[in-house]
């Protein structure tokens, strides 16, 4: 048989392969999603396949399922491909480009710090003047209509301040950049967990998040900003670290050795960790933000930088602020969340299970928190689809909050006499002369203010009913908001709630105590680390971010306490509120640990066969046809098969893997000819080529190869990986999984004991086998790929 004949045969294995794929591809999408199985169901059929993993079967699913993973997110490849071309780099630029590199890192974090700073900078201040402006022309218009018993003209006047700014930003989310959306924290958390997200990192993205964050913050919505820095502060290192810009379409050819995944992503992970030190004034917080959410990378050289890049970050703001402020050189500004300076609070040890039971409290709260903003996204992501409506959604919920501040003001008689704190905005509405309304000076301000006043302000500055009716209201109100088409992060909301119900709840103890003088501060700001620890879930850097955001080391054993109760508690009842988000997202996320009690289930279950592979010197012609019908992004490389061998679908012995891109950048350059003998270095090809083209590379489609051409030949051996990672097809899957979060890798192929490819692995393959946990129970239920 002809080689040519053999490369005919082996297109006409794989149409007829790729036929059943596209079979079942319709039905899925016909269907949207695939139904999941628990892994009781996963056994060996005892038809002599043991091992072989059985496609499962198509059921309809509901959209904004939890239980599905969207085949549309890719994986970001943290393994270095050591090819040919990166040893003749290495070779020719010598141990001078390892310090001009190391070098050039160092000063790529410093400017990540100081322009993620800037940004904190300029989002805080417009946030602050406008709202300013905003709040101090509201009061002068009930001053004014308080008299004329015409309340409604600034009632009016206020829905309408809110509705028109929040429309802006809703605009701008809703249709030029609906990734802006939200905090942008789960976004960041996928993409240092090894995930890429669409266009999560472009300025684009940035400029609408940073318009979209002082909307929603001015337009008085109960969100935050401090979860959009973290997300602007990844975006600022990807910008800054590749050197250029797809929304600019510019190339300003610096940094081009910094354009692989692992690069990008150790950058990232330093942005996103100066984002956190801008946003609390938290620099090792932000250091152990990164750490917890990107640990499967980490190294000492990462946390040195990323540390001198939070530092760099809040010192910047801090600078900036204070000479806005008028004290430059005081330094007094460390973050955008700004709770004024806390006084130790002395504890005894019998306060713990107090602070234990505020943990409790916090979970219960938490979870349920979660529970409504779960049960709202589903709706969103069923009933309110179109750009258009997500506005309206956006404009109503901005109405509803100012009507309810409104009414609660109005309503909840709640005075108290001037000058005892520092509120900017003092409102007499129905109180006596001398006196101003609690409850307006709580709603006339930014939400981060008002957690200020709950801290800060004395004993029985709130009765306990406007209290009440505040967290319940407002608890509400932030769980509407969060997932609106707004940036705005879920921070500041469940400070302001919990400090809220910690102040009740602190008044409750003074009351069952009369003789002892209970400090609110201590309360409040325990309720408000509760509440977000219920929420958010975030163990060791949420402790952290809080010790630091307080400046008071003494108050870490309450808070850590309270946030270990509050998590456990809530974990009880669901998962994290940004967990909720990636999985109704079906992003393929890997959790720190494999499934429990999966030693048995194996790589030759786990793995997908028969594996589209390619030959050490393989044909133009076969390669775009491979590339057209499958979108996989990995193709081992296998030695071609000997002449006498007529079984063109036995196994071949592994030579490397090669990915899609790199192919493509071959075909698009056409590093071919028509017998494969010239060596490549005749080609003049470095590595040069390949990132040029990064990170978005032209489809296969838009590739302009002649009739001709598809006879050439290409030598694929200096480009491929020669030494990718592999396992034997008896490895279990947290063996798997280990290599998977350790390594970072995005394709694994899976080898017989003659290191002949069986299969391929990839992170969907691992990351659809999940731990579910509901109250008190455990089990482990497996995904399947949506087509969505
Ligand atoms: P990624 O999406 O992570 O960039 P990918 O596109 O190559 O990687 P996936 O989309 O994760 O691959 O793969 C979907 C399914 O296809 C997985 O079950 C995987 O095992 C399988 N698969 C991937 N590459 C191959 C291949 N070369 N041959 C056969 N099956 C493959």
């Amino acid at each position: 048989m002809s080689n040519s004949t053999k490369v005919d045969d082996t297109i006409s294995v794989i149409t007829s392969d790729t036929a059943n794929l596209v079979t079942n591809e319709e039905e899925a999408s016909t269907s949207h999603y695939i139904q999941l199985n628990k892994s009781s169901d996963i056994q060996d059929s005892g038809d002599g396949s043991h091992g072989i993993r059985r496609r499962q079967p198509v059921q309809k699913f509901e959209p904004g399922s939890m239980n599905i993973l969207s085949a549309k997110y890719e994986s970001l490849d943290y393994d270095t491909c050591e090819n040919h071309l990166l040893l003749d780099e290495e070779r020719k630029r010598g141990y001078p480009f390892v310090v001009w590199k190391d070098i050039a890192r160092w000063f790529i974090v410093l400017l990540i710090g100081v322009i993620t700073a800037l940004i904190a900078f300029t989002i805080d201040i417009c946030i602050e003047e406008f709202s300013k402006i905003k709040y101090k022309q509201l009061k002068k218009s009930v001053d004014t209509y308080v008299l004329l018993d015409e309340l409604y003209i600034p009632y009016l006047m206020w829905v309408l301040t809110n509705i028109c700014i929040v429309f802006i930003g809703s605009m701008l989310v809703s249709y030029v950049e609906p990734v802006a959306a939200g905090s942008g924290i789960p976004q960041v958390k996928c993409y240092l967990n090894g995930v890429k997200v669409p266009r999560v990192v472009r300025i684009k993205t940035l400029f609408v998040k940073a318009v979209g964050v002082i909307t929603a913050v001015v337009g008085g919505l109960a969100g935050g900003k401090e979860g959009p820095m973290i997300h602007s502060g990844a975006v600022v290192a990807a910008g800054i670290s590749q050197g250029k810009s797809t929304t600019f379409n510019k190339d300003f050819k610096v940094f081009q050795y910094f354009r692989e995944d692992h690069e990008k992503r150790d950058f990232v992970s330093g942005g996103a960790a100066a984002g956190v030190s801008a946003a609390f004034g938290a620099p090792i917080g932000g250091v152990l933000f990164s750490l917890e959410e990107g640990t499967s990378f980490w190294n000492q050289g990462l946390t040195w930088r990323t540390f001198f890049g939070t530092v760099v970050s809040t010192f910047t703001l801090n600078f900036a602020l204070s000479a806005y402020h008028g004290h430059p050189g005081e330094l007094s500004y460390p973050g955008l969340l700004n709770l004024g300076k806390m006084e130790p609070f002395p504890f005894q040890f019998y306060e713990l299970p107090v602070f234990m039971m505020f943990g409790v409290v916090g979970g219960v709260l938490g979870a349920l928190w979660n529970h409504i903003n779960y049960k709202l996204t589903v709706f969103r992501i069923r009933y309110v689809g179109s750009a258009w409506l997500r506005v309206v959604e956006a404009c109503l919920v901005a109405a509803v909050s100012a009507s309810c501040g409104f009414l609660m003001m109005f309503l909840l008689d709640d005075c108290r006499p001037l000058g005892e704190d520092p509120t900017k905005v003092p409102l007499q509405l129905f109180c006596a002369d001398g006196e101003y309304n609690t409850l307006a000076a709580i709603w006339f301000q930014t939400p981060e203010a008002s957690v200020r006043s709950f801290l800060h302000d004395p004993m029985g500055s709130y009765k306990p009913w406007s209290l009440l009716v505040f967290v319940v209201v407002y608890f509400l109100l932030s769980t509407w908001t969060f997932g609106l088409a707004v940036s705005s992060g879920l921070f500041i909301p469940n400070l302001l709630t919990g400090a809220a119900w910690g102040r009740l709840l602190a008044i409750i103890i003074q009351y069952m105590l009369p003789g002892n003088s209970i400090n609110p501060a201590k309360y409040a700001l325990v309720g408000a680390a509760a509440q977000l620890g219920g929420v958010v879930r975030m163990t060791i850097s949420l402790t952290v971010i809080i010790i630091e955001t307080t400046g008071q080391i003494s108050n870490a054993l309450p808070i850590i306490i309270t946030l270990v109760v509050a998590k456990w508690t809530g974990d009880f009842f669901n998962e994290g509120i940004y967990d909720i988000h990636i999985q109704l997202a079906g992003v393929p996320l890997l959790p720190w640990e494999p499934p429990p009690l999966t030693h048995n289930i194996y790589a030759s279950e786990v793995m997908s066969h028969p594996v589209f592979t390619l030959r050490t010197v393989e044909n133009v012609g076969h390669i775009v046809e491979i590339l057209k019908v499958v979108s996989y992004n990995g193709f081992p490389v296998v030695d071609p098969p000997l002449a006498d061998d007529a079984e063109v679908t036995t196994y071949k012995r592994l030579r490397g893997l090669i990915r899609r891109d790199q192919l493509i950048v071959l075909l698009h350059n056409k590093i071919y000819n028509e017998n494969a003998n010239t060596t490549w270095s005749n080609f003049n090809v470095d590595m040069d080529m390949f990132r040029k083209e990064y990170p978005r590379y032209p489809s296969i489609d838009k590739l302009d190869i002649q009739e001709w051409e598809k006879t050439c030949m290409i030598d694929l051996r200096p480009f491929m990986n020669p030494s990718p990672y592999t396992l034997p097809h008896r490895a279990s899957l947290p063996r798997l999984f280990r290599l998977f979060r350790a390594l970072g890798l995005r394709h694994l192929p899976i080898v017989n004991d003659h290191n002949e490819v069986v299969g391929m692995v990839t992170r969907k393959d691992i990351a659809r086998y999940r731990v579910w946990r509901h109250r008190g129970h455990m089990g482990m239920e497996e995904l399947l790929l949506s087509s969505e």
